[in-house]
């Protein structure tokens, strides 16, 4: 491990390392031109400062299959002196090139502990309760960066809550199809709330690196020159508003399915005797025990939890996460979302039918 304190250590922190690179995708795929003309060039240069060059690939489960050949060179051959890192959700096919697996060495890194996410938040930010910093590490289900938005961000908190006012929607006739329009119909809106402040920097940034706002001879010219630059940035912001409404919807998805694991939970009783959010702090930062006990992700839905734990026996409960997956791999194809989360709403209120005599 690194101290922490030395140039290194700062620089690589503060993401101005020279021989680190860091690839975060702004598109739903990683391109074969991408890998072919900036990351395969740079993992062949020799490491400036340090002892070697390091590639850290996010979401790798991005790389399309021509970009995960074009990869694969770089792999098989690799430069003597460059660590090639690339992060999976799993190491299954549909997440991550079969055939790049077999040439890498597989590093298991487990989703933290809600007690490690709660520590986290709390030396991040001392104003936190406890109450707070546990809700937050719980609901987020071990993922740092929703954690840290449900802390700071209001509008985070309510996009969580629609998702799961969607659950509750489900057997309420006068509401269902209205709120599945609601996440669809949104998206964009919470999107542009999300990012618009970063949209406006980088405009900023690029104009004042172009010298837009000069005058004088040549300013002109300079403006003109400017504007495919100007409108490169811009296509290249609504592609990643468009991802990320996707990544958005997959998020309240994932929320949705959350609620009815809760349910699960529930109905087989495995839930951790004595514990929400609200109940003993220092026991709640435990997520997981010798006897198989679970606490619910959502314990300020445990309402709804019961609730469908209640109507629905076990096989509905399971049918319905298993239409919210199905709905999730529909998600990388071009269906609108509006008839997206009608779909989504139709095949859980026939979930809900399943196992009923
Ligand atoms: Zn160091």
């Amino acid at each position: 491990p690194g101290c922490g304190e030395c140039e290194g250590c700062r620089t690589a922190l503060a993401g101005t390392h020279g021989d680190i690179k860091i690839v975060r995708p702004e598109g739903t795929i990683i391109s074969v031109a991408t890998v072919r003309d900036e990351l395969r060039p740079w993992a062949y240069k020799m490491p400036t400062t340090a002892d070697c060059r390091v590639l850290i690939i996010e979401d790798a489960d991005r790389l399309n299959e021509s970009a995960s050949n074009a990869l694969l060179k770089v792999v098989e051959e690799p430069p003597l002196r460059t660590v090639i890192i690339m992060c999976a959700p799993t190491t299954n096919a549909e997440d991550f090139s079969v055939t790049l697996r077999s040439r890498c060495r597989h590093v298991y890194v487990p989703t933290p502990h809600i007690d490690d996410v709660t520590n986290l938040l709390r030396a991040e930010r001392p104003e936190l309760t406890d109450e707070q910093a546990v809700w937050a590490a719980m609901v987020s289900n071990g993922h740092i960066g929703r954690a840290r938005g449900f802390v700071s961000d209001e509008g985070s908190r309510a996009w969580r809550g629609k998702a799961l006012d969607f659950v509750e929607a489900v057997f309420d006739p006068a509401k269902s199809y209205l709120a599945a329009r609601e996440l669809a119909n949104e998206v964009a809106g919470e999107v542009k709330r999300r990012m618009e402040p970063l949209e406006a920097e980088e405009l900023e940034n690029l104009e004042r690196s172009l010298g837009v706002g000069a005058s004088g001879k040549g300013a002109q010219a300079a403006l003109r020159g400017s504007k495919g630059v100007i409108k490169d940035l811009e296509d290249n912001q609504k592609r990643r508003r468009r991802r990320a409404e996707s990544d958005l919807i997959d998020l309240s998805l994932t929320d949705i399915m959350g609620l009815y694991r809760d349910a699960l939970v529930l109905a087989f009783g495995a839930e951790r005797a004595g514990g929400t959010a609200s109940g003993d702090l220092s026991s709640a930062a435990d997520s997981e025990f010798g006897d198989g006990s679970v606490y619910l992700i959502n314990p300020d839905r445990r309402r709804t939890a019961t609730e469908l734990a209640r109507r629905l026996p076990p096989e509905a409960i399971l049918a319905s996460i298993d239409a919210v997956t199905e709905v999730r791999g529909m998600l990388v194809t071009a269906v609108k979302l509006t008839v997206l989360m009608d779909e989504l709403m139709a095949k859980l209120q026939i979930a809900g039918q399943a196992g009923r005599r």
